[in-house]
């Protein structure tokens, strides 16, 4: 089957730690964040084209170095036939398979889930702030979305596969204390609630080039507040420290 890539990482070691992991970049991304640092990777036209049964016979290639499957983007679920091609194979395959979402399609998440092992869904402000979503996520459709983030989030957990919320703490949108513990409140139920640095480096939005990052105490003190709420795990991610657990 034919998709978009925008690029396969052969062998990751330190993103995920404990795990041997390739990493498929899908191309195209039905949101449009102004604070994306993954500009390159939006446009659905971008990157080049690709095979399924071309990359998944470069996966079994790499099996004897590689364990695990990660499938990202842009957005993996933007080209959901590809994606599931991809998992099915790979977990046909042996792989451990994980992938990375915004989350805004749960009709697809909902296919792929039996091929999963591990989950990452973007919740990038509280659920029930659709106005503040639509803002964060450069959309117009905010109610559409956070309704389908929630329905994303209710089907991942219901699923045996592990999850893991993830929430880039932007200035002037979310790095907020209130804010933090609102996202934790709806997160309640996920494996781990991982808090991740914006960056201001390429920004889709140039004016938010001019923002600073959240340092890693920053980041520490939200990731007490989130802890407060009762979640199983919170993790902070940051250039400094890179992955700690809280
Ligand atoms: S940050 Fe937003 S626009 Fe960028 S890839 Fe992720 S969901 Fe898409």
């Amino acid at each position: 089957m034919k998709f978009r890539l925008m690029g396969i990482t052969n062998l990751s070691t330190v993103d995920w730690p404990g795990k041997l992991v390739t990493v498929v970049f899908f191309q195209g991304c039905d949101l449009r964040c102004p604070w994306c640092q993954n500009v390159d990777s939006i446009d659905p036209s971008g990157g080049k084209n690709a095979d399924t049964d071309e990359v998944i016979e470069h996966i079994k290639r790499l099996g004897p170095i590689v364990d695990t499957l990660v499938v990202t983007g842009g957005e993996p679920l933007f080209q959901p036939e590809a994606c599931l091609e991809l998992l099915k194979n790979a977990k046909g395959l042996g792989f451990y398979c994980a992938m990375e979402t915004n989350g805004g399609n749960p009709q697809a998440l909902e296919r792929l889930l039996p091929y999963l092992d591990f989950v990452a869904i973007d919740i990038k402000t509280p659920l029930s702030d659709s106005k503040l979503y639509a803002r964060v996520a450069g959309q117009m459709r905010g109610t559409d979305l956070t309704n389908k983030i929630k329905e994303s989030l209710k089907l991942a957990i219901s699923s045996k596969a592990e999850v893991e919320a993830r929430t880039t703490v932007v200035p002037t949108l979310n790095d907020d204390e209130r804010i933090v513990a609102r996202i934790a409140n709806d997160v309640k139920d996920v494996d781990c609630l991982r808090l991740q640095q914006f960056r201001n480096q390429c920004t889709l939005d140039p004016s938010f080039q001019k923002l600073s990052m959240p340092n890693r105490e920053r980041l520490l003190e939200l990731a007490r507040i989130a802890k407060r709420e009762g979640l199983k795990s919170v993790k902070i991610f940051t250039v400094e420290g890179g992955l700690e657990t809280v």
